[in-house]
């Protein structure tokens, strides 16, 4: 585990990042892996304190995966966008495109237990102290990026966007329901003032991070 900022730590599980931020409330944890890793996680807990809440960027399994089981077992509240809300609940409609999304991921990654929301999150919402919501969708519909004000700001871009060899890219066009859209929310992302960033996959930008999701705008990538 590698922290990234005073207090904000990327924990690699396989090949995707969850990160857990320790706050005045306890520990915040933004994305949760995929299914079978709850215990790795309440491992990597302990040492910071206790589970306060779950921050979802998303439903896929590799950032849902654990979040029925750490909710059970910790009573820590589970907060999410409205749009992702049928598919972590179990209620989604198949003949959607986000269904048809869902179902492909499903098949080749791993089924996720459904669990409740205990509170929705939208654009501009702050969900919790310190922590503003910026919907970012495209990838999924509901897709929430977070930033925290802390250290010149941390954006925990979830799949909103990735990060390879120091820069940030576009995410497989086979996992992005709406590439238009996906290109509107990088450059929301974009006009915003963040010293930091995190991935759900590749590594944290530390330092002028903002610039890098510019330079990615500039090219319509
Ligand atoms: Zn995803
Ligand atoms: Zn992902």
């Amino acid at each position: 585990m590698r922290e990234v900022v005073d207090g904000v730590f990327e924990l690699r599980l396989g090949y995707v990042n969850v990160h857990l931020v320790v706050t005045d409330d306890g520990v915040v944890l933004v994305d949760t892996g995929l299914p079978g890793q709850a215990s790795v996680i309440e491992r990597a807990l302990r040492p910071l304190g206790t589970l306060h809440a779950i921050l979802l960027t998303h439903h896929h399994p590799d950032h849902a995966g654990n979040a029925a089981a750490l909710r059970e077992r910790t009573g820590a509240r589970l907060i999410a966008h409205a749009a992702e809300a049928p598919f972590l609940t179990g209620h989604f409609q198949a003949a959607e495109p986000e269904g048809r999304l869902r179902k492909f991921l499903f098949r080749r990654i791993a089924k996720v237990e459904p669990t409740k929301i205990d509170q929705l999150a939208g654009d501009g919402a702050e969900p919790l102290p310190g922590f503003i919501a910026v919907h970012t969708p495209g990838h999924t519909r509901g897709h929430l990026s977070f930033q925290l004000d802390r250290a010149g700001g941390v954006l925990f871009a979830g799949d909103a966007v990735t990060s390879k060899d120091g820069k940030v890219t576009g995410l497989d066009p086979r996992v992005v329901a709406d590439p238009e859209r996906a290109a509107e929310s990088l450059a929301r992302l974009a006009e915003r003032d963040f010293e930091h960033a995190v991935f759900g996959h590749g590594p944290a930008i530390s330092g002028a991070a903002a610039d890098r999701f510019r330079i990615v705008g500039k090219d319509g990538d």
